[in-house]
């Protein structure tokens, strides 16, 4: 399935992993939980269609997107399953939800009033409240019962109701305790309005992998479908063991040998001590392999070697310990013989969370499903 494509550099994502890590998870939740498979932001970069149809093959419940038109492109590429978006939608574009059949997010009784005015049929719609992520969510019992009252028309279904923890992966739980306690006071007051059945969920990876016996009806499934771990407070913790999806790689494409005291790069940040090999590989910022990353290290038969000068916006030059050849792989992120480099190494080296790395690998990078 993966289109043919005229670069030396590509993404791999091993849907094999992607499957095994929803094994995983399966493995230890309680029988009967659903399993939303977060698919957001193209799945964190993997690849929207691609891995939501891996993650449906094995036996995840429904998908969650953050915005409409990530839902209406799985929808238009074939994918029959339960679609959730999770962030806020315009009320005049629920027509195109009705349509699509996708789940909508509902916080807002303003919202409801004037989503009315376009519903032609049903929406479903999951609640959802703010029990101290800050973000999204009604806030308060009132606010929930006033939103429900609104909600009682023959032109909403209500599918589920929902939180989401601001510090599930961190090792102090007093936040996510109270978080909880939270959402089982609105729980209560949503029994008294709603007498059908409804999906209650509220945790992400890292609630669901530590906690698996605490689920309510579903939970959301995100970096850690990935193979990576939501903190390194997690990681160390390894509830579950998981097989990271996404590596990186490219090609040398020039390879030439410099005299000492040449220079690389614009602002010749780097030149040669001594006579060196140096190679050229395509790949740049605007690739999404930024300029922070000069002075880091690449995998070239198994062995690092050392990004040398600024990185370009197509091409970074890299010092080598031989002539190798053109054509020669490149491994950004991922194994090479004994030594890897790990989504998680290169987060460490931008200052950042894991979750950000395959998100910003940009569209120019394609994608290569084994
Ligand atoms: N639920 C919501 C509302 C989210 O915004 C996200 C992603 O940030 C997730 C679930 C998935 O979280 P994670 O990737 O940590 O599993």
């Amino acid at each position: 399935s993966s289109p043919y494509f005229y670069r030396d550099s590509w993404v791999e994502v091993d849907l094999q992993s992607i499957k095994r890590n929803i094994e995983q998870l399966k493995r230890i939740l309680p029988n009967g939980k659903k399993i939303f498979a977060v698919v957001k932001a193209n799945a964190y970069g993997h690849g929207d269609i691609q891995v939501a149809e891996a993650a449906l093959s094995s036996g995840v419940y429904g998908l969650a997107v953050a915005i409409l038109d990530e839902a209406i492109k799985l929808r238009d590429a074939g994918i029959k399953a339960p679609i959730l978006v999770m962030g806020w939608v315009r009320p005049e574009d629920v027509s195109v939800a009705i349509e699509k059949n996708i789940i909508l997010t509902t916080f807002q009784k303003e919202w409801v009033k004037t989503a009315k005015q376009y519903v032609n049929g049903t929406l479903s719609l999951h609640v959802k409240v703010d029990t101290g992520m800050g973000r999204l969510g009604v806030r308060s019992k009132n606010e929930l019962e006033e939103l429900l009252m609104e909600l009682n028309d023959k032109k909403f279904h209500i599918d589920g109701i929902f939180t989401h923890f601001a510090t599930a992966d961190e090792d102090n739980m007093t936040y996510y305790d109270k978080q909880k306690e939270k959402f089982n006071e609105f729980l209560n007051v949503l029994e008294q309005y709603v007498a059908h059945p409804l999906i209650v969920h509220s945790s992400n990876s890292a609630a669901s992998i530590r906690f698996p016996n605490q689920m309510q009806d579903a939970v959301r499934f995100g970096i850690s479908m990935y193979g990576l771990y939501p903190s390194p407070y997690v990681k160390e913790e390894k509830p579950i063991p998981l097989s990271p999806a996404f590596s990186l790689h490219s090609k040398l494409i020039h390879v030439k040998k410099l005299s000492k005291g040449e220079s690389v790069s614009y602002g010749c940040t780097y030149t040669a001590s001594e006579d060196e090999w140096v190679g050229t590989v395509p790949l740049g910022y605007a690739d999404g392999w930024v300029r922070k990353f000069q002075g880091s290290t690449v995998l070239i038969h198994g062995k690092r070697m050392a990004i040398i000068g600024r990185i370009c916006m197509d091409q970074f030059m890299v010092k080598l310990d031989n002539a190798y050849d053109i054509g020669t792989k490149v491994t950004l992120i991922g194994r090479q013989e004994e030594e890897e480099i790990s989504v998680d190494e290169v987060a460490d080296r931008l200052e950042t969370i894991n979750y950000e790395i395959p998100c910003q690998i940009s569209y120019r990078v394609p994608r290569v499903y084994k």
